[in-house]
């Protein structure tokens, strides 16, 4: 760790895409920076909707539609300068400069997809980068123009990752050496950087990116790798709320939660944390802040290593929809051995990532919940793999229900307290939702059930105000 900061606080603050895509956040980020002593790094997201924009535009290519890329991407591109210029109050040559580079690359790029009419994870990374890489330099110049003194930088060659493109792993101690290479000498010169969130480089330097929603993930590695005193995540909502608020209008946001439960919160759906953003400052002991960018006197969520016990029972509520259950079904499976383990073989050949398993306890049926878009293959995989079980009828069959949702209820005070699971379902049982498959965590921090998709929102009301009024 490059400790040798005199005793100078630290702190990484990360905006996400709403927090930088209008003047008037623009300029909210650069009080922010402005209001934050000792030495600074910033980590930016895409403007809200480009990286859903790029992605389209890949589609579009590979589909053959290269205009419609194109004029995508040039959309994008005109945006980004009238952002700039309007945050700025005039336009900047440099940053002119850097979206017309930035721009021609990502053509030629959407191009040769349409030529190719092929787009693997590593072009569409490739692709994708251009939100994030776009996004910096405009930032920098705010803050440049506000009074602090700023720079873009990207995190290729700097936040060093494996090779899998879409999701890829960083790597902490190459990350570290770079980032302190490039990092720390630019803040001991009272510079700010402004490094892209997201995307980061394998060693030899192939643009990959962490997965969707990924700049947290980014800004808790930079943090990590450069000994932070804290990692601040500002947002436009006042931090880690009892529900999503676009579902649930009483929603509130919590003062603390555990890592454990964040980790829970995130893998269940809550989009205001990326699932793996937690692993690396939980591993450095390096307290996070959820912050609101248009309300950043509000105290938002710490999240700390363990959070004292406040009497709460379930403190958020979450869903992920998008899903299908796939439920393997016979008499002749109980007892087996090995069975459950020639289900996980076929998931794992298929590459399906598997969200949620129950198997009742007579052992009669393993149900498993899987992105949408993988069931039919998985399906077919697990009918070829049980093709004589299901010809002798000790499987009766392989079914499929979707689409489903699932609906989590998150909380420490979960645990050791009884009667949680009979609340959760007596609630949704009075207003009729029907449960169709039932877990609970090992941890017991979390009951996760599956409700079909139509439900979803419902489940997440009616457990938020059996637990949270
Ligand atoms: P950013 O671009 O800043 O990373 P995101 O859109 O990724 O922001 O995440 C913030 C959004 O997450 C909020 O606007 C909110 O709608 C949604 N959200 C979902 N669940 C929760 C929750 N439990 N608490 C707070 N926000 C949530
Ligand atoms: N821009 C990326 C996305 O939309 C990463 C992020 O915003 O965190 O997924
Ligand atoms: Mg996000």
């Amino acid at each position: 760790m490059s400790d040798a900061r005199n005793g100078v606080a630290r702190t990484v603050l990360k905006f996400g895409g709403t927090s930088v895509a209008s003047p008037a956040a623009l300029l909210r980020v650069a009080e922010i920076l402005k209001a934050t002593k000792g030495e600074r790094i910033v980590v930016v997201s895409a403007t809200a909707g480009t990286t859903d924009a790029l992605v389209a535009a890949a589609r579009a290519s590979e589909a053959g539609d290269a205009q419609a890329a194109l004029q995508a991407l040039a959309g994008l591109a005109d945006a980004h300068k009238n952002l700039a210029a309007d945050a700025l109050g005039f336009s900047s040559a440099e940053v002119l400069t850097e979206i017309a580079d930035l721009t021609e690359r990502t053509h030629s790029l959407l191009e040769s997809v349409a030529i190719l009419r092929e787009c693997t994870e590593r072009t569409l990374d490739a692709i994708m980068s251009y939100g994030e890489r776009i996004s910096a330099p405009i930032v920098a110049a705010v803050l440049g123009h506000n009074g602090t003194k700023a720079e873009a930088l990207s995190a290729e060659g700097l936040l060093i990752t494996d090779d899998a493109f879409g999701h890829a792993s960083p790597i902490l101690d190459a990350t570290r050496e770079r980032v302190s290479r490039e990092l720390i000498p630019r803040m001991r010169y009272g510079v700010v950087p402004v490094v892209t969130g997201f995307i980061g480089s394998t060693a030899a330097g192939v643009t990959t990116t962490l997965g969707r929603g990924g700049s947290d993930y980014s800004a808790a590695v930079v943090a990590a790798a450069t000994g932070a005193h804290e990692l601040r995540i500002y947002t436009d909502v006042s931090g880690v709320m009892s529900a999503d608020p676009r579902v649930v209008e009483a929603a509130k946001p919590l003062a603390s939660i555990s890592y454990a439960e964040a980790a829970e919160l995130s893998y269940f759906g809550a989009k205001v944390i990326h699932p793996r953003t937690v692993l690396p400052a939980v591993e450095a002991g390096i307290p996070v802040r959820i912050l609101n960018t248009f309300a950043p006197s509000e105290a938002g969520t710490t999240i700390t290593a363990d959070t004292p016990r406040d009497g709460s029972v379930v403190k958020a509520t979450t869903s992920l929809g998008g899903l299908g259950l796939i439920t393997v079904q016979g008499a002749g499976m109980s007892g087996v051995p090995g069975f459950a383990a020639r289900v996980f073989d076929t998931t794992a050949a298929e590459r399906v990532s598997v969200m949620m398993i129950s198997q009742s306890s007579s052992e009669n049926s393993i149900c498993l919940v899987v992105p949408d878009d993988a069931t039919d293959r998985l399906k077919a995989a697990l009918e070829r793999m049980f093709n004589a079980e299901l010809r002798r009828h000790d499987v009766e069959r392989i079914s499929v229900e979707r689409p489903v949702a699932i609906v989590a209820a998150v909380g420490e005070g979960m645990r050791g307290t009884p009667g949680v699971a009979a609340r959760v379902f007596g609630a949704l049982g009075k207003a009729g939702v029907n449960v169709v498959a039932i877990a609970q965590g090992s941890s017991e921090l979390n009951i996760s059930l599956v409700v079909a998709e139509r439900d979803r929102e419902k489940a997440v009301r009616l457990i938020h105000q059996e637990f949270n009024t």
